[in-house]
């Protein structure tokens, strides 16, 4: 499965010429730089100070550690565009970034905070798990997610909840991708089996292996992300 548009376009592939693919397709370089534009929009430690936005919005979310910031600094190639506070008790927000040209933002990322961190305070916890649970059941504009695992630890009881929280939007339409991260720690065999198992669990979403090390899975997955933000570009 997983057979993204352009799929297979590695890095060593030309371009494909304009006029020689269906109208409105893009070939995995373009959908690359155009996560490349991705430039700080805002930032809101309450769902109501997010501003309400027309364009659609990808949430990137993981339990803390699961490679979320690195993976986000991968697809955008910016280096601490996402950064992680591994500060027990920190405030943390979610994050906005823009999408496009300068001026024309077409999609937006949103950098939920990491959850699971043991040392977080139960309270900050409960805040926590509330906010995201509330994003990802009231934002309008919300069009995909995108959850990071771990594959050598497999979805854990959080990453099941989040499940559940989206499983209704999920049927409505809403766009989802299991994110294999890290995936350079896995040997052939081990990828193939985390990709099954995923597959299982994904109901019916998207699964991909992404290292960011290796650089593995930035491709297919821009061209997915690009894809889900230009539904009328099918
Ligand atoms: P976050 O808490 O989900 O934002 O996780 P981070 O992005 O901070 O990553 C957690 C740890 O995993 C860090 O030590 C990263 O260097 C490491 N990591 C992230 N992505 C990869 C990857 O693709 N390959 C390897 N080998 N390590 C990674």
């Amino acid at each position: 499965m997983t057979s993204a548009p352009g799929q297979g376009a590695g890095s060593d592939t030309p371009a494909v010429p304009p006029g020689s693919r269906p109208a409105g397709a893009i070939s995995a370089a373009l959908a690359v730089g155009w996560m490349h534009t991705a430039r700080f929009l805002t930032t809101a430690p309450k769902l109501e100070f997010l501003p309400a936005l027309a364009v659609p919005e990808i949430a990137f979310v993981g339990r803390s550690n699961a490679g979320k910031s690195t993976c986000i600094n991968t697809l955008t190639q910016q280096k601490r565009l996402a950064f992680a506070s591994k500060t027990p008790g920190r405030t943390q927000s979610i994050n906005l970034f823009a999408l496009g040209r300068q001026g024309s933002t077409d999609a937006v990322l949103a950098d939920l905070p990491g959850y699971g961190y043991a040392a977080v305070p139960k309270q900050d916890k409960l805040r926590w798990q509330q906010v995201m649970a509330n994003y990802l059941v009231t934002r309008e504009n919300l069009r995909a997610v995108v959850l990071m695992v771990d594959p050598r630890l497999g979805l854990t009881e959080l990453d099941d909840i989040l499940l559940e929280v989206i499983r209704p939007r999920v049927e409505q339409g809403l766009k989802f991708l299991l994110l294999l991260t890290k995936a350079d720690k896995l040997n052939r065999g081990e990828q193939a089996k985390a990709l099954s198992i995923a597959r299982l669990q994904a109901g019916g979403g998207e699964v991909k292996l992404f290292s960011a090390l290796k650089k593995q899975g930035v491709e297919e997955t821009s061209l997915l992300l690009w894809h889900w933000a230009h539904p009328e570009a099918r």
